[in-house]
């Protein structure tokens, strides 16, 4: 058997556009809406990061959701959520929200905290057709509860989702099979990260630079690596520029429609309209 060739390249690097949403939190959206074919199962990746009080201060009051999956990942800062069906959580520093809107329901996500650094990411993950009607529910992860492995001395890999380096992660779904990865490179340290060849990837950066690849094309702090979908390549080879902290997101492609307005996202405008209908009837 050949060796495996972890070859896929940086096909292009993006950077993420400041914006609000809920009640006015500002935020760096890294994947939009013109990338959810590219990135197919997802639909949104948001940033926030601010110690400003009156950037994240009026959080997400009460909203509703249907068809897809959000995923909040915090690294800092305290988020309280509520649901309609009586549920409650406090997302933590380190924890993850694993939320299936499904059919639908309605939730609030608001910051308790009054001041200090609130810091994390929410991604939108979409669901397949025969899925995107399934009763709702939500896992909430503590720190503790997130697998952590090093393949090699000076990298450090927490495994949220999907599996890595022979470690399952906290959570594992059909169809999508998505792996979500938090990875911590010292600086200088190269690591060959396996990503399996049927899925969309893409990195992004947090803290220090990435060099991708055989050509070493630079991925600093704050940008988006789309990662080439390259046939049989086991995965993709980084290096860090100075101690580097960054997402890996990849997941299998669904290629069904997507139809989305806001919170709502189906595979036609019909159902879409009837999401509307519902919500507005008290049905989620
Ligand atoms: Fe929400």
């Amino acid at each position: 058997m050949s060796k495996p060739v972890f070859n896929r390249q940086l096909e292009r690097l993006v950077t993420g556009v400041a914006t609000q949403d809920g009640a006015g939190v500002s935020l760096v959206r890294v994947l939009t809406h013109d990338l959810q074919h590219r990135l197919d199962p997802f639909l949104m990746l948001d940033n926030f990061h601010s110690d400003k009080p009156e950037d994240y201060l009026a959080g997400f009051p009460d909203h509703p959701h249907r068809g897809f999956e959000t995923v909040t990942y915090m690294l800092a800062g305290r988020m309280r959520h509520r649901d309609n069906a009586g549920n409650e959580g406090l997302l933590q520093a380190g924890g993850v929200q694993w939320m299936t809107a499904g059919s639908g329901l309605v939730h609030s996500e608001l910051p308790e905290q009054e001041d200090g650094l609130m810091s994390g990411f929410q991604l939108w993950l979409n669901l397949a057709s025969g899925d995107k009607m399934i009763a709702p529910s939500y896992r909430d992860l503590q720190a503790d509860d997130i697998p952590q492995v090093s393949p090699q001395p000076g990298v450090k890999v927490k495994v949220i989702a999907g599996s890595a380096f022979g470690t399952a992660g906290a959570v594992q779904r059909p169809h999508t099979e998505p792996l979500y990865l938090d990875l911590q490179l010292a600086g200088g340290q190269q690591l060959d990260l396996p990503i399996p060849a049927s899925h969309n990837a893409f990195l992004y950066v947090f803290e220090g630079e990435l060099r991708i690849g055989e050509d070493g094309r630079s991925a600093p702090s704050g940008r988006m690596a789309i990662l080439s979908n390259t046939a049989d390549a086991a995965g993709v080879s980084v290096q860090a520029q100075g101690n580097s902290r960054f997402l890996l997101i990849a997941g299998r492609p669904l290629n069904e429609p997507i139809a989305q307005w806001g919170p709502f996202v189906m595979n036609t405008r019909e159902q879409v309209e009837q999401a509307m209908r519902d919500f507005q009837d008290g049905k989620f």
